[in-house]
């Protein structure tokens, strides 16, 4: 099963955004119903490397994170569409995946719930067992693969596969391990006619590149073997680009939401709407005036 919190109920959006306006002052002030909107069931939203420490006033190499994340929930409370759907891919917690760390998270995330299901999955600077606790009521501890949060969701073009690969929490590198890779292999050989994008914390590890992921050469295997496979969509690097791999696989690097390593580059998030060959993804900068904001590609998938 999948590591998703529910989309709200109209009542318990409204019983938590009273609760929050008398006692919390980290959520948005936008906290405004977003009921009544439409939902655009193509259009995604991509958030990665949120890095929220239990202290929302924290910096970080200049960026103070719980103000950024904030920032982009606020941008997608005053879309005038729903998404489909909200993944944010690792990095949920800021360095070590503390007990208090996802609390705060869970607050500044809350008013996208209103909004679609939220999906999350673990990066290296999380902590499982943390981040199930925190989440008592909507966590499932049901999971595909022992101790990780693999999970597949479908939409009308696409399935949508969740990987985990946190290995060991602050330790740069990661992995799938061969019970998740197997699990992949099923689930892609159950699903061969619809688009599959693949959603990862950690990059496909290249020579002189960020520590990623360690099984790299087994997930491009199932690139090969199975040719649905459109789109590999990872973070962890903070560095937003986009680029095919020699299978055809689109790699798409999310920007950060909490910080950048490397001054000058994006931090944001990702639109990402499906055609049914392709897909069309644009950068949204939290600096409006940043060269790469509003930057849109467009995605042709590789032939079957
Ligand atoms: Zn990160």
């Amino acid at each position: 099963m999948p590591f998703t919190l529910p989309k709200l109920s109209r009542r318990d959006f409204l019983k938590r955004a009273a609760l929050a306006g008398a006692t919390l002052t980290l959520v948005p002030p936008s906290y405004a119903s977003p009921f009544g909107k439409s939902r655009d069931k193509h259009t995604f939203v991509l958030y990665s490397d949120t890095h929220i420490a239990a202290d929302a006033s924290a910096k970080f190499l200049n960026a103070r994170m719980a103000d950024n994340l904030a920032a982009v929930v606020r941008e997608l409370s005053a879309w005038p569409v729903c998404p489909a759907a909200v993944i944010v891919n690792g990095d949920l917690a800021f360095k070590s995946g503390l007990p208090e760390d996802y609390p705060t998270f869970g607050k500044l995330i809350e008013p996208v719930r209103a909004l679609a299901p939220v999906h999350l999955s673990l990066g290296n600077h999380d902590e499982r067992e943390n981040f199930w606790q925190a989440f008592p009521f909507d966590a499932t501890r049901l999971k595909s693969v022992p101790q990780r949060q693999s999970s597949v969701f479908a939409s009308d073009r696409a399935n949508w596969f969740l990987l985990d690969s946190l290995e060991l929490t602050d330790h740069t590198p990661g992995d799938l391990g061969a019970a998740e890779l197997d699990w992949l292999h099923r689930e892609l050989a159950a699903r061969p006619d619809l688009p599959a994008i693949i959603v990862c914390h950690h990059n496909l590890q290249v020579p002189g590149g960020t520590p990623g992921l360690k099984d790299t050469a087994a997930l491009e295997d199932l690139f090969v073997r199975h040719r649905q496979v459109k789109a590999f969509i990872f973070g962890h690097t903070h560095d937003w680009r986009v680029s095919t791999h020699v299978s055809g696989v689109h790699l798409i690097n999310l920007p950060p939401t909490g910080y950048v390593f490397q001054a000058g580059r994006p931090s944001g998030w990702v639109r990402c709407t499906l055609a049914r060959d392709g897909a069309e993804i644009e950068l949204r900068s939290l600096d409006p005036k940043h060269p790469e904001h509003a930057q849109v590609k467009k995605l042709s998938w590789r032939t079957a």
